[in-house]
């Protein structure tokens, strides 16, 4: 790339133009070398920045005003020409920007029909999207679930063509079979959807009475739908074809099925692990001995040693939860909360008073270091 060109000669505008006629050279310029409209042309991507840069420059006008006084040496290291973007914004965004955020009609107007619309009148169907929620268990184990859902399937009665009969397709009139007519508007041609065929460019003669012509029809049906083990909330699984039937034997969309982890009774997720919250008799944590824990799997133990303190957690190791790309399985982390008994008989508030005489205050290590560290607020 040599020296970087003018900005009014790569929008075609003269130094005097006003804002209005730079931005439709922009948008003019804009479609026609826009990337996905050119896939793969480099050449064509590079028109497309080049000219996201020239709009930048001259739509601001202090950045045009410096640009008209210094030329490109108004916007910094990117006067040699060459790689440097010299702070402009992404084309891309640009673009979008100009056309009013996400790519709406204003783009689709710009092209002329939707992109995706075929000479035949095919269309592909739409994607669509279902929220679909599941058990941890089932997150854990991965299940096979059948969608029930209302959606456009191919039209028995015409084959998906939309006529009646053969030879009831025929080439629109009115565009001559373009789909789109076009229009003087100024200097520029401006193209449009056609009314009449709706940028199918072709119309039936004889519509189907089912399909009312579209080759498709809306109605329940049912997916099965396979969910693998590990899924979590925001997995989204795709179901390739299962989307609405397109328009007139077009391709189908996919079905995007969203998950959602319902929350757990017993069990907390963390990724892989599972984290729970048993209770432990404080004479097992005393004297140590079994603890029977839940686990996805059933019922499970883990040894308590003698001397337990609440809060303690055990890990298990495989307990928890496969990982989605088929890696090894996450951990069950035990916490036990010490508890202490509510109702004691008079015999048994006796056998623990002599219990806490035997005892004394010389064998708690916890309460021993708390002293030790609070020891001068008892001593005021
Ligand atoms: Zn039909
Ligand atoms: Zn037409």
């Amino acid at each position: 790339m040599s020296a970087k060109r003018d900005y009014y000669e790569v929008l075609g505008v003269a130094r005097n133009a006003g804002a209005d006629e730079i931005k439709k050279a922009y948008r003019k310029l804009a479609v026609k070398f826009h990337p996905d409209k050119n896939p793969g042309d480099a050449a064509a991507e590079e028109k497309f920045k080049e000219l996201g840069e020239a709009y930048e420059a001259l739509s601001d006008p202090d950045k045009r005003a410096a640009y008209d006084r210094y030329g490109h040496a108004a916007f910094g290291g990117a006067a040699a020409g060459g790689g440097g973007r010299g702070g402009f914004h992404d084309p891309m965004d640009l673009f979008s920007q100009v056309f009013g955020g996400a790519f709406g009609g204003g783009f689709e107007e710009f092209f002329g029909g939707a992109p995706q619309r075929g000479r035949s009148g095919r269309q592909r169907g739409s994607d669509l999207r279902y929220d679909l929620e599941i058990t941890l268990e089932e997150a854990a184990r991965g299940i096979e679930k059948e969608l029930e859902i209302e959606r456009y399937t191919p039209c028995d009665a015409c084959g998906a063509k939309g006529s009646k009969g053969p030879g009831g397709v025929k080439s629109c009139p009115t565009c001559g079979g373009r789909g789109v007519i076009a229009r003087q508007a100024g200097i520029f041609i401006q193209q449009s959807t056609c009314p009449e065929c709706r940028g199918a460019g072709e119309i039936i003669a004889d519509p189907c009475t089912q399909c009312r012509g579209e080759g498709r029809v809306q109605r329940d049906s049912r997916i099965k739908l396979r969910i693998p083990a590990g899924v979590d909330t925001g997995t989204r699984l795709r179901s390739s074809g299962n989307g609405d039937a397109g328009v007139r034997g077009g391709s189908a969309g996919d079905l995007y099925v969203f998950l959602h982890v319902r929350d757990h009774d017993v069990f907390d997720r963390d990724g892989p692990d599972l984290h729970c919250e048993v209770p432990l008799p404080f004479t097992t944590a005393a004297l140590g001995g079994e603890l029977k824990v839940p686990t996805l799997d059933g019922q499970s133990s883990i040894k308590i040693p003698a001397g337990t303190q609440g809060g303690t957690v055990f890990r298990i190791r495989d307990k928890g939860i496969p990982s989605l790309s088929g890696g090894h399985r996450g951990d069950l982390h035990v916490s036990v909360q010490v508890e202490v008994p509510t109702k004691l008989n008079s015999e048994q508030q006796e056998k623990l008073r002599e219990f806490a005489a035997s005892i004394g205050d010389h064998n708690s290590p916890m309460q021993e270091s708390f002293f030790q560290k609070a020891r001068r607020f008892f001593e005021l």
